[in-house]
């Protein structure tokens, strides 16, 4: 066949992440900053954080509140204690992912519970449709094990974090937002097509080696914004590569946010603020 019958997405644009530090002066880069969020509706927010050096992580990032969307952690290596005002505790271990749904309000805290080695690993927020922004905070703790795992035959291994990678469903389905959720290892010399909804947005964050999409060259700390032709995305392995491949239905909706408050409007945001300072946030 001379003809391509699947056509892969391409590289839009991409984006270094910015050195930053956030919580009690925990270090991070911050891959998904606030001008990216209409782009990458209904993402957020995404930060990396990783470092041998405790100084770096251990301050960790003490009580603290959110509203209007949902956090979701994946540690890749290292421990991170939960606590929130609901009277959930979990602790977070390599390979495991906590899915928290902030709804109407969290109050919680995110402390490392180690004091030397690698700490690494993510944080992705979601928005939440208007509707859906004052429902009772959720969490979820998903340890390493529950998340499915695919190994192919050339060694490439899937971890579906949420959405399905071709018949394999996510251990996480979120109706609102259907995000999908991959991190893929894929060795020097192997390919993976993914499949994307049609008009979701979708990105890609290479945290280590480097990834050809349709020619282009995504090397690590690198995040790859895909455009919205193509049923998915073709993935060739330059390196050995690591990634995330994320893609979410947008809410075409107004995105305010101040600090850990996203909400729709300025409105929102001050009672947000004036809920949380007399105790009503929760
Ligand atoms: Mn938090």
């Amino acid at each position: 066949m001379s003809e391509q019958q699947w056509q892969s997405r391409t590289v839009e644009q991409q984006v270094r992440g910015t050195p930053t530090s956030d919580g009690a002066g925990v270090k991070l880069t911050r891959v998904l900053t606030q001008n990216l969020q209409r782009r990458l509706d209904p993402f957020l927010m995404l930060d990396e954080f990783r470092s041998d050096n405790p100084g770096d992580y251990i301050a960790g990032f003490p009580s603290h509140p959110h509203r209007g969307f949902e956090t979701v952690t994946y540690m890749l290596a290292g421990r991170m204690r939960h606590r929130d005002s609901g009277g959930n505790e979990g602790l977070l271990a390599s390979g495991g992912v906590q899915w928290m749904t902030a709804g109407r309000g969290v109050i919680h805290s995110e402390m490392p519970e180690q004091s030397d080695g690698l700490m690494h690993g993510f944080q992705l927020w979601i928005n939440l449709p208007a509707a859906r922004k004052m429902i009772p905070a959720a969490y979820r703790d998903i340890p390493a094990g529950d998340i499915p795992l695919l190994t192919g035959h050339d060694g490439a291994t899937v971890k579906v974090i949420a959405g399905h990678y071709g018949a394999q469903a996510g251990v996480m389905q979120v109706l609102d937002t259907t995000p999908l959720y991959l991190d893929m290892q894929l060795p020097a010399g192997s390919s993976r097509e993914v499949a994307i909804t049609p008009g979701h947005n979708a990105f890609v964050y290479v945290y280590q080696g480097s990834v050809q999409i349709e020619g282009v060259a995504v090397a690590a700390q690198q995040m790859a914004i895909l455009g919205n032709e193509g049923a998915g995305v073709r993935l060739h392995a330059a390196t050995d590569v690591s990634l995330l491949l994320l893609s979410g239905r947008p809410l075409h909706e107004p995105i305010a946010q101040y600090g850990p408050f996203v909400m729709n409007s300025h409105a929102e945001l001050e009672q947000a603020m004036a809920d949380y300072q007399q105790g009503r946030l929760l």
